[in-house]
């Protein structure tokens, strides 16, 4: 199993590993499967998730220097629920939120972490991660990086713009994880981490963000399980729908249906942020710059796997028959959030609200998954003022903001963090 470059299908080939510990290829492409493999005769949904989950994963590792180690690495990265809310008779909710950071963001995290330490041990290599973040990225890469061995973490963010809930996730973890509270914006925080790149003094760094082919593959694997387990038990092919901004998320559903999974139709829910629906509008591609909506993990006017999906449909055609998107407003979000909580007393984040407000406006006679991206709880102060009371929070989140910061406040010059 080899994988290549999306600017260069006939160009050098690596192995899952090498791919994962490069992040991007070295011509700036992403890194994507030559051959797209067929969903593996070992995969079942008979021994629970983190089972599935390896079954799925495991032909992208076929002759990987991790291949043996891989149900391990699955065993210890998904070591938590994945339950499926049924709405009515076929229509679900897979709820990817209980992970220790509440957001669907700890699949991929976790996995390329316990990934990257299995290599990592095996080459005697160590590795220092850098991540900018401006809320949900961060707590997941740093709570999945948490006292992995032969790794160090790095968080960097704008000081005064994170939420409280989300600062607690970003730096109260100490041992091999150090935050920085940068006296600057986010943009400041992702020129830092541009610049320590390219410091030639500066070796041994990475990166953890989501055009990461090891945050990819349990995005595809979910899909895999989910989808089977929705045909086993109605016995009809579901359709996703989405909440998306980056799309790594929805690129893992595409490469579940690739491969054969039993998938109908893949729908992605976006905020205000226009650029995919647009796109199927003309037919011109045009990233735009971000605009702040309520689901702000989805304020993507550029999405960075927007590549491996037109790798996927190279034509606009292709791309058009196998993608729908529909733009969700911060009103409609809002009012989403108290019918569904009215209606039913089940209580949506923002951007799972956008899947809902979808799968309302088109596909009410459809069977549907719609995909939970965040536990509600995370977004409180949007949240709470429209359902009427206050949310219970999650053990995992109550704990990390019982814990003190350890978060050093720096200016924007970047050695100061090494
Ligand atoms: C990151 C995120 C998304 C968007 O996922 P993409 O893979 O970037 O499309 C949606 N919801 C939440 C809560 C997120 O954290």
């Amino acid at each position: 199993m080899k994988f290549v470059s999306t600017r260069n299908r006939c160009g050098e080939e690596y192995s899952a590993s090498d791919a994962i510990l490069k992040g991007l290829a070295p011509d700036g492409g992403l890194f994507v499967p030559k051959t797209m493999p067929t969903i593996s005769p070992d995969f079942t949904v008979d021994k629970g998730l983190s089972y599935a989950m390896y079954t799925a994963i495991k032909p992208f590792f076929e002759g990987d220097e991790l291949e043996g180690e891989l149900e391990e690495i699955c065993r210890n990265a998904f070591n938590f629920p994945l339950p499926f809310y049924r709405q009515d008779n076929a229509k679900e909710v897979m709820e990817l939120i209980y992970g220790p950071t509440s957001a669907f963001k700890d699949y991929g995290a976790r996995f390329l972490a316990f990934t990257m330490e299995k290599l990592l041990q095996k080459r005697g290599e160590e590795l220092t991660i850098l991540v900018a973040t401006s809320g949900d990225t961060g707590g997941a890469v740093a709570s999945a990086f948490h006292q992995r061995n032969n790794l160090k973490v790095k968080v960097l963010f704008p000081k005064g713009r994170v939420a409280d809930r989300q600062r607690a996730q970003l730096t109260t973890w100490g041992d091999n994880v150090e935050s920085y509270e940068v006296e600057g914006s986010f943009d400041d925080c992702q020129k830092m981490v541009k610049d320590a790149f390219m410091d030639p003094e500066l070796k041994g760094l990475s990166s953890a963000n989501s055009i990461n082919l090891g945050r990819l593959l349990p995005q595809m694997a979910y899909y895999v399980y989910a989808s089977y387990l929705f045909l086993l038990k109605y016995g009809k092919k579901p359709v996703f729908i989405i909440p998306s901004g980056n799309v790594g998320n929805c690129t893992g559903a595409y490469w579940a249906k690739a491969m054969g999974a039993p998938i109908e139709r893949i729908v992605l829910a976006v905020n205000e942020n226009k650029t995919i629906p647009e796109y199927l509008d003309s037919g011109e591609y045009i990233p735009r710059p971000s605009v702040k909506t309520l689901a702000n993990a989805m304020d993507v006017g550029a999405p960075s796997n927007m590549e491996r999906l037109f790798d996927l449909f190279a034509s606009y055609d292709e791309f058009k028959k196998n993608v729908s998107a529909w733009s969700v407003s911060d009103d409609e979000i809002r009012a989403t959030i108290k019918t569904v909580y009215d209606e039913t007393g089940y209580i949506l984040c923002p951007h799972t609200a956008c899947g809902e407000k979808v799968r309302r406006d088109h596909f009410e006679s459809e069977p549907t998954i719609i995909v939970s991206t965040a536990h509600p709880a995370k977004f409180e102060t949007i949240v709470e003022p429209l359902i009427g009371k206050t949310l219970p929070i999650p053990e995992n989140l109550y704990n990390i903001t019982q814990k003190e910061s350890q978060a050093k406040e720096i200016d924007t010059d970047y050695h100061k963090i090494f």
